[in-house]
């Protein structure tokens, strides 16, 4: 499989540890080496040498919507719907308060009882910050269609579920969203880089992702923003800051948004962070998503099988087996999770665990190979044969889990 794998060649591009099997890029993706130079050049050329020239001479101001409309086509965007900005929760504000004022008769805002904790406080807070009484629903995602009426304003919800790997049919979704007349803002975080995606053809109006899990840009590298074409100059960003006002070297004292997506600019791009981001997505232009995608499904693929063929019935294998309800993680459940996730990083075998039963590993087409899947599950097999798992010293959470 290895040896007739059409993005095998890209792996070499990569920082990635000698003996080492790293199935966390859906966390934190590792450093590759044209972010590595583009960051380099950036700090020791346009910071070092041009300082504050460099905001014209090197087009610094220009990055949150070059960059913008380089990660569009990942998801289905059109040139200039994209902004990369802030960080995720930031940008989940953004678009909430925003939509919240496009509904302005409509009280309800419905997500995710299992979405990510953070999408889960920022909601509540935007609700509650709306200027009207405005309650969030969080569901169960089966019975979306019985709370769908003409009193919700938004539903909000993340494709590709942070637990289990569930991928959501952002289609049919979107369509029942707006057949109650309510705006859809998608969570693409878990997706972005990860599977296709298709806003555009989907009609999604708004959505938002991060950068450091599978675009690999690196840890606290800046969010993206997307808002469909009909919406810019429309919604209005509840955040406003200078680099977002039309004109801000004029310093006026009343705000007046720029044009398009930088509206949704508040303030000072991380330029070290974008030229990571830049370089990170070079990487992306000669690894077609189709590509991407097949691969993906046959890592979890291949994963899932020696699971269950060498450890049969210690898992419960949490992720969707079919293919289009699957992003590109695989998540098993066991009550021991931690320890086995411990014992596992012990042996070289990077996951994480997420609370209360969950062990996560996420398989990433563009550095990963057969034979690292092969290998992983048979550490997890010694973890287990040995019983290290059960060791005390596993007990004790470590902040990051
Ligand atoms: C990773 C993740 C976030 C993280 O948000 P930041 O604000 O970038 O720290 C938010 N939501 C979901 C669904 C995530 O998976």
């Amino acid at each position: 499989m290895d040896e007739n794998d059409e993005l095998g060649s890209l792996r070499g591009e990569f920082h990635l540890n000698e003996g080492e099997i790293y199935l966390d890029g859906n966390s934190l993706g590792p450093l590759c080496e044209p972010s590595s130079r583009r960051m380099r050049h950036v700090v020791s050329e346009e910071w070092a040498l041009g300082l504050v020239r460099s905001w014209n001479a090197a087009g610094w101001m220009g990055e949150p919507t070059r960059l913008g409309d380089k990660v569009a086509p990942l998801i289905g965007a059109e040139p200039g719907e994209v902004l990369v900005a802030d960080t995720l929760t930031f940008l989940l504000a953004k678009l909430i308060g925003g939509a919240l004022a496009l509904r302005p008769e409509r009280h309800v805002i419905i997500t995710d009882a299992a979405n990510f904790h953070s999408d889960l406080y920022i909601v509540e807070a935007m609700a509650r910050r709306a200027g009207r009484h405005v309650s969030v629903k969080a569901i169960e995602r089966e019975a979306l269609e019985q709370h769908l009426d003409d009193d919700v304003a938004l539903v909000m919800l993340t494709h590709v579920d942070f637990r289990t790997g569930e991928m959501l049919d952002m289609k049919t979704i979107t369509e029942k969203a707006h057949a109650a007349g309510a705006l859809m803002l998608w969570d693409l975080a878990h997706s972005t880089g990860a599977v296709p995606v298709d806003v555009s053809g989907c009609e999604v109006d708004f959505a938002a992702g991060c950068t450091y899990k599978y675009l690999n840009a690196g840890p606290g590298s800046p969010g993206f923003v997307y808002i469909r074409r009909e919406f810019q100059g429309v919604i209005e960003n509840p955040l406003p800051g200078w680099l977002g006002h039309a004109r801000p070297f004029d310093f006026e004292r009343t705000y007046e948004p720029a044009q398009g997506m930088q509206a949704f600019v508040t303030s000072s791009p991380s330029i070290i962070a974008l030229a990571s981001l830049d370089g990170a997505l070079e990487v992306f232009d000669r690894a077609p998503m189709s590509q991407i995608r097949r691969k993906s499904l046959a890592l979890t693929d291949l994963f899932m099988a020696l699971v269950e063929d060498r450890l049969p019935g210690v898992f419960e294998i949490v992720t969707p087996r079919a293919h289009d309800q699957r992003g590109s993680q695989v998540a098993l459940r066991h009550e021991d999770g931690y320890g086995i996730v411990q014992a596992l990083i012990e042996r070289d075998v990077i996951g994480d665990f997420r609370d209360p039963d969950i062990c996560r590993f996420g398989f990433t087409p563009l550095y990963l190979r057969f034979v690292d899947v092969y290998d992983a599950v048979e550490r997890l097999v010694e973890v287990f044969d040995s019983g290290l798992y059960l060791d005390p010293r596993f007990r004790v959470r470590n902040p990051v889990t």
